[in-house]
C-alpha cells in the first residue's frame, strides 16, 4: 500500500529532522554539574598515574632477588629500616638484607622491586621474617600504569557519568567544557484545556501533555520552558509562539490535525516557518509536523497524550540528543519473542505500547492491550515500544520482533504483577 498524500515514512522524517538540528554551543561547567553532559573537549592528563611506583598492598618493600626461594623452612630475616605511610616519600634506599614497612598507595623506595604482603611475613622486633617467595614486580603498581602524562583520558563527546567524574577529578579538572543544554519551549493548545491549579469545569480536561513532555525534555537532557496553554485562536497561538522564539527548540502539542480549530499550520505559515513535513506514516502520531521557525527547529506534536509522548520518543529525543553532542541518539532496540498474535492495516509503522520481560535466555513481549492513543495509563504500564513494521499486517505469536526499550527497569515488580494478569487473559 502506498503512502497517503504528503505523508512521509518514519525513517525519512527522522533524517529530515536530524539534518536540520545543529549542535549547541559550549559552556564551562564545574565538575559535579557536568554529570550527564557531553564533553566538548578532549581531556588529557598532565601527570602519570600512579605518579610513582606504588604499593598495591600493606606489607614490606623488598628486593625480590634474595627472597625468590623463601618459605617456612627457608625463611629470610630482613632489617626494617623505615615506615612509609601513604602521603610520604621514602627517605632510604633498600640494601640487601633490608626492607621498609609500606602502606597501600605509598611510593616504593629505591632499591626495592616488590612488595610482600604482611600476611606472608612475621614481625620479630625491628626485623621481619619472610616466609613466602616473592616475584619481581609483585604488588607494585608501576608509575604511569593507568595513565601516562599527555594521554587523552576522555575523548571529546564522551558522556560524563560517575566514573568520568572520578577520572576528571583524578587528573585535576575542577571544570570542563561541555555542550549546552537546549532550552525547549512547550506550548499546549486547546480550548478544552485547563492548567494545573485552575478549576476544572465540566467542559475541561487537564493539560497533561505540557507536563509529560516537559518531563521527557528533562529526561532527554533539555531544559523545559513551559508556555502554558493557548486557546485555539490564531492570535493567541501566534502570541505564545513568539514568546517561544528565544528557546532553542519549540514544541507545540495539539492543533496540528485537520479539525475546524486546528490553526497551528496557519499560524506557522503566517510566522514564516519552513516546514519539512506535516504527516508521518506512523501510529500513534500521524499528524506530526516539523520545520524551522525563524532559525529554531519546531515540532507540531499530535494532541492525543500517547501520540505526543510516542512521537517525542521517536523524533524529539534524538534531536535533543544530537543538539547536546551525544553520539548515541536512539534508545536501545532488542529482539523479543512475541507472546500474542498482533494485526494491523499495512502502510504505517505502529509503535505498540508493550511490556518486555527478561527470562533466563530471552526477552518476551506482550502488548499492553488497548492501543488507543488517549490511554495514558498504558504508557505507564509499558516498558517498551514494539515496532510493528509499516509493510507488515500481522505477526504470529512466537515470532521475533523488535522492541525499543524505554529505559525502565525490566524486572520491576509493577511489570511482573501486570504480566501475571495479562498471562491469564492472553495465553
Ligand atoms: P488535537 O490534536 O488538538 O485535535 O487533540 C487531540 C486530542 O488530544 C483531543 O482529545 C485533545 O483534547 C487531547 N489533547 C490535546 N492537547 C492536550 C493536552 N495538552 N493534554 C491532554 N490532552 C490533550
Ligand atoms: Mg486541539
Amino acid at each position: 500500500m502506498g503512502l497517503k498524500m504528503g505523508m512521509i515514512p518514519v525513517k525519512k522524517a527522522l533524517e529530515a529532522i536530524l539534518d536540520q538540528v545543529q549542535r549547541m554551543g559550549t559552556e564551562k561547567m564545574d565538575l559535579l554539574h557536568s554529570l550527564g553532559r557531553v564533553l566538548a573537549e578532549p581531556v588529557a592528563s598532565v601527570r602519570d598515574h600512579p605518579p610513582w611506583n606504588s604499593s598495591a598492598m600493606d606489607g614490606y618493600a623488598v628486593c625480590h632477588g634474595e627472597l625468590s626461594q623463601a618459605s617456612e623452612q627457608r625463611s629470610v630475616l630482613l632489617e626494617v629500616i623505615e615506615e612509609i605511610a601513604a602521603g610520604v616519600l621514602p627517605q632510604k634506599a633498600i640494601q640487601p638484607g633490608q626492607a621498609s614497612r609500606i602502606m597501600t598507595g605509598a611510593p616504593v623506595p629505591e632499591g626495592a622491586d616488590a612488595v610482600i604482603r604482611v600476611e606472608d611475613t612475621r614481625t620479630e622486633g625491628n626485623r621481619v621474617r619472610v616466609i613466602q617467595p616473592v616475584e619481581a614486580g609483585e604488588n607494585v603498581r608501576l608509575r604511569g600504569e593507568d595513565i601516562q602524562s599527555g594521554n587523552v583520558v576522555l575523548e571529546q563527546n564522551s558522556v560524563i557519568g560517575p566514573a568520568e567524574v572520578g577520572l576528571l577529578a583524578s587528573v585535576g579538572r575542577s571544570h570542563v567544557l561541555v555542550y549546552q543544554r537546549p532550552r525547549v519551549a512547550i506550548l499546549a493548545t486547546g480550548n478544552e484545556l485547563a492548567d494545573l491549579g485552575e478549576a476544572l469545569g465540566p467542559n475541561k480536561i487537564m493539560n497533561s501533555n505540557g507536563y509529560a513532555v516537559a518531563a521527557q525534555v528533562i529526561e532527554a537532557g533539555g531544559v523545559p520552558v513551559l508556555l502554558g496553554v493557548a486557546k485555539d485562536t490564531r492570535e493567541e497561538l501566534s502570541d505564545r509562539l513568539a514568546q517561544g522564539l528565544s528557546a532553542d527548540l519549540i514544541l507545540i502539542s495539539g492543533g496540528v490535525s485537520v479539525g475546524e480549530y486546528d490553526f497551528v499550520k496557519d499560524v506557522l505559515d503566517e510566522l514564516g516557518a519552513t516546514m519539512a513535513f506535516w504527516k508521518v506514516a506512523m501510529k500513534p502520531g500521524e499528524p506530526l509536523a516539523f520545520g524551522m521557525l525563524k532559525t529554531k527547529p519546531a515540532f507540531g506534536l499530535p494532541g492525543n497524550p500517547v501520540s505526543t509522548m510516542v512521537t517525542f520518543e521517536q523524533f524529539v529525543r534524538p534531536a535533543l540528543r544530537k543538539m547536546q553532542g551525544h553520539a548515541l541518539l536512539f534508545r536501545p532496540v532488542i529482539e523479543a519473542v512475541l507472546m500474542e498474535r498482533i494485526t494491523k492495516k499495512t502502510g504505517k509503522t505502529h509503535f505498540l505500547r508493550a511490556v518486555v520481560k527478561k527470562t533466563a535466555d530471552r526477552y518476551e513481549v506482550w502488548t499492553t492491550g488497548s492501543q488507543s492513543s488517549g490511554v495514558l495509563t498504558s504508557m505507564v504500564k509499558a516498558n517498551g515500544l514494539l515496532i510493528f513494521p509499516s509493510e507488515s499486517g500481522e505477526i504470529e505469536k512466537g515470532r521475533t520482533v523488535q522492541v525499543q526499550l524505554l529505559g525502565k527497569n525490566l524486572s520491576d515488580k509493577t511489570f511482573t504483577g501486570y504480566l501475571a494478569k495479562r498471562d491469564c487473559r492472553v495465553l
